[in-house]
């Protein structure tokens, strides 16, 4: 006689009785394990818009009030914190020059690892 492979509950892991199709022990364990993937997902997407915002807010005090650009260094930006792998969106300008956008401010890379900092026109 075939025995059924053995099947450990996605939530605690125990042997789960039962259907083959069957994922969880009961609606406890099934609860659990989404409450926690929901709150594991929530804190993905927190963390990344807060690095999104810190990104945004570097560039913003970069480039201070009274000007509408400034050059600044990579080292710079890496100093006070800048994530290069986060951006809201590009704009590549008639030139072709890409800029990365963290919400409303941007920066070009220049030569030399140099960058231009832009806030965006009024959208
Ligand atoms: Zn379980």
């Amino acid at each position: 006689m075939n025995t059924l492979p053995l099947r450990a509950c996605l939530s605690c892991g125990k042997a789960i009785q039962g259907r083959i199709d069957k994922k969880f022990c009961d609606d406890y364990c099934r609860n659990a394990f989404n409450n926690q993937r929901t709150a594991s997902n929530s804190k993905v997407i927190r963390n990344i818009n807060n690095a999104l915002k810190k990104n945004r807010n570097i560039l913003a005090a970069l480039l201070g009030d009274r000007d509408d650009t400034i050059k600044t260094t990579k080292q710079k930006l890496i100093e006070e914190g800048f994530q290069f792998k986060y951006l809201t969106h590009t704009y590549t300008n008639k030139k072709g020059n890409i800029y990365g956008y963290c919400y409303d401010h941007g920066y070009l890379k220049l030569d030399n690892d140099w960058f231009l900092i832009v806030r965006q026109k009024s959208v």
